[in-house]
């Protein structure tokens, strides 16, 4: 599957190995195969394998069908507004993959990445070592759940599971629930809950939210138009600072409805403030949600309103505008939480997710840890990172735009494998479909 003049016992050398079999991974393999690029795509489990692993069963997408983008095989069923329930995702990505049909080994961990003193990498794996002019890095940007310590201290009879691994409500023991966290993840695990009738006790963070549809149109319909996914980082008030920002919770359920926290407590839920601490046999909370329902809100209407002034300079005819006021306020800011008396039997943490480079030892990374790169290209010859939340664009952590971000990343790896064979005057190799020979 190698260089077929390589002696026999050499270490398998590929012009680039791709770190993941995630979306962004095989984006890239259907990238480099236009352009005949040897290459070899390493995946620890399955390709693709976090949809069907990492996802809950009611699991259904926030973005709409028409934004899922993959190269070579965007969404062609028959619902372009709706939202691809979990089993649609799935087989939907099936048909990716064929399409693709990546030269990839699976169960494969990559160890360890390392320069070489003679130029390009080598690649250390459970399953022996490689070689590589460049690497690509699509190992994802949510793979380390996030859990706080004091997690360790509560009792051992509560049932701690994380977003990744909750399924439904029947995988829980009886009796109410702690969800914590109210992002997208868990303020949509917190309704999937609710839904199935379980007491839910919700500890609300700071994460903003928009409105499913407004006037007359689905809200991401009218960002696209607005041109807003089109925004690279740089030109993003926030700059490289929205790369931080947690997701509007929203959902994509029975076609699509807002998800209001509000309304929620109405219905019965208990909200309360960040979970701060464990003490005596209580849950201990800030004191901040009503600012955090209020911020939320702000969010929603803020999005609005930029619509709603899209709408006008453009004179476009749309139903009339309108403003969320709050159905329901928290009549005090509770601090405490005993655990026992509250009954509650599990917690779902869903407070986010760190990626994992640990593996990389390659000089990428800020003095936080954090990849340093401009859409994708590192300072460091031949060392890419895809598939990140905003990369390049909102999309880039996404189905939209993470095909737009692999072409990028395969001219500027083309450009690369030029000037290594300028410099060394042998080794890139490439096949007509790009599969290593
Ligand atoms: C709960 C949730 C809901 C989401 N909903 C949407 C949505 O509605 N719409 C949307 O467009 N996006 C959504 N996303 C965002 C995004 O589409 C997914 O996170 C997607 O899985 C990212 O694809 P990826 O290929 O970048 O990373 P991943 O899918 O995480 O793939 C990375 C792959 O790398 C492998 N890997 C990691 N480390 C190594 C290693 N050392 N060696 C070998 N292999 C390794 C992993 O096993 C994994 O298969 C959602 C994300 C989450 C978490």
């Amino acid at each position: 599957m190698t260089d077929a003049s390589a002696p026999p016992g050499a270490t398998p050398h590929h012009a680039v190995i791709v770190v993941g079999g995630g979306q962004a991974g095989l984006s890239m393999s259907w990238h480099l195969q236009q352009r005949g690029i040897d290459h070899l795509v390493l995946e620890k489990e399955r390709a693709l394998h976090v949809w069907e692993t990492q996802r809950w069963d009611n699991f259904c997408l926030v973005t709409p069908n028409w934004q899922c983008d993959l190269p070579g095989h965007p969404y062609a069923g028959p619902e372009p507004e709706g939202f691809m329930k979990k089993e649609e995702i799935l087989a939907w990505l099936a048909g990716f993959r064929a399409k693709v049909n990546p030269p990839i080994r699976e169960g494969v961990e990559v160890l360890k990445v390392a320069p070489r003193a003679e130029g390009g990498y080598a690649v250390a794996t459970s399953a022996g070592a490689f070689t590589a002019d460049q690497v690509v890095v699509c190992s994802g940007g949510y793979r380390e759940p996030i859990v706080p310590r004091l997690a360790e201290r509560l009792p051992e009879t509560i049932l701690q599971v994380q977003s990744a691994d909750y399924r439904n409500a029947g995988q829980l023991p009886d009796g109410a629930v702690l969800v914590v966290g109210s992002g997208q993840s868990g303020a949509q695990i917190a309704e999937d809950l609710h839904l199935e009738g379980r007491k839910v006790f919700l500890a609300v963070g700071h994460a903003p939210r928009c409105a499913r549809f407004y006037r007359g149109r689905d809200v991401v319909a009218w960002l696209a138009e607005m041109g807003y996914y089109e925004m690279p980082v740089e030109r993003h008030p926030l700059r490289e600072g929205v790369r931080d920002n947690t997701n509007h919770y929203v959902t994509g359920r029975d076609g699509g409805r807002d998800i209001d926290l509000r309304r929620f407590a109405l219905e019965g839920m208990e909200l309360f403030g960040a979970l701060r601490g464990f003490d005596r046999g209580s849950l201990v909370f800030d004191t901040n949600l009503g600012r955090a329902l209020d911020d939320a809100d702000g969010t929603y209407n803020g999005i609005n309103a930029a619509i709603d002034a899209f709408i006008e300079e453009r004179g476009i005819a749309a139903p009339p505008p309108s403003r969320y006021e709050p159905v329901w306020q928290p009549a005090a800011e509770r601090e405490r939480l005993d655990l026992a008396e509250a009954g509650i039997g599990s917690i779902v943490w869903c407070i986010g997710f760190r990626p994992d480079f640990g593996w990389l030892d390659v000089p990428v990374f800020n003095g936080a840890g954090r990849p340093q790169h401009r859409r994708g290209v590192t300072q460091q010859k031949g060392v890419y990172f895809l598939g990140l939340p905003w990369l390049n664009t909102w999309g880039s952590g996404r189905f939209e735009a993470v095909g737009r971000d692999a072409g990028f990343l395969a001219e500027r790896i083309a450009e690369g494998l030029a000037e290594r064979l300028a410099d060394t005057g042998n080794g890139v190799r490439t096949t007509p479909r790009g599969h290593a020979a």
